[in-house]
């Protein structure tokens, strides 16, 4: 299903999300562990001779030994989770494979939101199957902070759209049904990024009916989604219908609504009234990956002699007038990597905060997914004795690396692989020297990690893309 934002986490809430209730018996309060953290943290200075202390026995020591010796609790106001020694470089190839710490069971971070039951409020058809455009209640609990509802379709990404509700509640959210919505499970996504569980019923969806030729031609245009990521297994799709009685030539664009330019165009040539067609964009246009903002796909239809018939910039049939113009998406190049409750840390958790700490601590419940900020190729996936299970993503067209460190256990993802962005990579943990769940998060501009490039400092990154995805 879904690649981008909601793609791990929709694919964790759609396919596979028997497997996650199934083994989410204990599920920490997370944003009460996330707040401990960061209270912890800020307790770091009054420990700081204690973590050196701490620190140099670690590094003689080893991870393993570290975790066996030192209480939790005091390790936890050493370090405030955050590692402040320079991090390693991968360990040459001759260097005997270090012995990883066997990989705690962890719970994953589950959604708070239950579905129980979807209903058709209007536009539907029969036996509670629904059309394009009807509107539909998604009932159940823990809704009001939902972000997205998915629509899974069949198995695999491919025919995967997510729409905003119109309305949100406690117990229900409304949403309208897009375009490109297929008959199978439906899923809400919160604020966080965690996917809830699919609906107990998977949804019937009907083909629209075609609209009658007497009222003046329309184009009815519905992206896949409200948020596409450059690089992601959810590509940036829209689907129009044209309205019509005959073939109309088409005229595809893609406008950045900052300033209205028209940034990509495609023509599809003549196509046939009340007949869905699909135009997919990679992100790029005029070979750069474009800037992250709102963008809209605009479709005009002409007939044989070139006249206009219909655009879709023409008010289309009403739609809830909370909800968002269905032509517009946000296009983003990252996502935020930790898709769950989590936080920043105090001083020791920045970049440059204590001696040689290269990268931003990201404070989150161990077992929170953990999804590639961008795609890329994996350049290392190993396991060291101060920075756990960690991972290396080369970025696909960016020049710098990312790293994320101390993983719950191994990256579900091999040397060598290329990743997507929004790819689920593998879970928070605290793996290697730290005391504290937290993702420590790098970026290195080229040629990259410990091989000639630098570190800089991600947090103004990670707080932009904290806010827009
Ligand atoms: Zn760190």
């Amino acid at each position: 299903m879904a690649g981008a934002r909601g793609s791990a986490a929709f694919r964790r809430g759609g396919k596979g999300s028997e497997a996650v209730v199934a083994k989410s018996a204990t599920v920490p309060a997370r944003a009460v562990v996330a707040r401990a953290v960061l209270v912890r943290s800020a307790l770091a200075g009054a420990a700081l001779a204690f973590a050196r202390a701490l620190r140099a026995r670690s590094a003689l020591a080893g991870a393993a030994l570290v975790v066996a010796v030192v209480p939790a609790s005091a390790g936890a106001q050493g370090t405030g989770g955050a590692r402040p020694e320079a991090t390693p470089a991968p360990a040459p190839r001759s260097a005997p494979a270090p012995a990883p710490r066997s990989a705690p069971a962890l719970p994953p971070v589950r959604s708070k939101a239950r579905l129980a039951r979807l209903a058709c409020v209007s536009g539907c058809a029969e036996g509670g199957a629904v059309r394009p455009g009807a509107l539909l209640r998604v009932r159940g609990r823990g809704l009001r902070r939902t972000a997205e509802v998915g629509f899974s379709g069949a198995p695999g990404e491919a025919d995967d759209v997510a729409s905003a509700p119109a309305r949100r509640r406690r117990t229900f959210v409304d949403v309208r049904v897009p375009l490109g919505a297929a008959t199978g499970p439906v899923t809400v996504l919160d604020r966080d990024g965690v996917a809830s569980a699919p609906a107990p019923v998977p949804l019937s969806v009907e083909p629209a009916i075609p609209a009658t030729a007497a009222g003046r031609p329309s184009i009815d245009v519905d992206v896949q989604a409200p948020k596409a990521y450059f690089d992601a297994l959810r590509p940036m799709r829209v689907s129009y219908v044209v309205h019509d009685d005959r073939p109309v030539d088409v005229r595809v664009e893609l406008v950045r609504q900052a300033d209205e330019a028209v940034i990509a165009s495609w023509a599809p040539g003549v196509v046939q009234p009340e007949t869905p067609q699909v135009v997919q964009w990679n992100g790029v246009a005029g070979g750069r990956v474009q800037r992250a903002g709102r963008y809209a796909f605009r479709v005009t239809a002409a007939d044989e002699g070139g006249a206009l018939r219909a655009t879709s910039a023409q008010a289309g049939p009403p739609v809830p007038s909370a909800e968002r113009d269905p032509s517009e998406f946000v296009f983003l190049r990252h996502q935020f990597p930790v898709r769950g409750p989590h936080g920043y840390g105090e001083y020791a958790a920045r970049f440059g905060g204590g001696r040689g700490h290269q990268g931003q601590d990201v404070f989150a419940a161990c077992g929170t997914p953990m999804v590639a900020a961008r795609g890329g190729l994996v350049k290392f996936k190993q396991y060291h004795s101060r920075a756990g299970y960690y991972l290396v993503i080369d970025g696909e067209q960016t020049g710098v690396d990312y790293s994320y460190m101390h993983l719950a256990s191994a990256a579900l993802v091999s040397k060598g692989e290329r990743v997507r962005t929004g790819q689920l990579i593998g879970y928070v943990g605290d793996t290697g020297n730290t005391s504290g769940c937290h993702l420590h998060f790098e970026m290195w501009k080229r040629p990259g990690w410990y091989s000639g490039g630098s570190a800089f400092d991600p947090l103004p990154e990670l707080l932009a893309w904290d806010r827009q995805s």
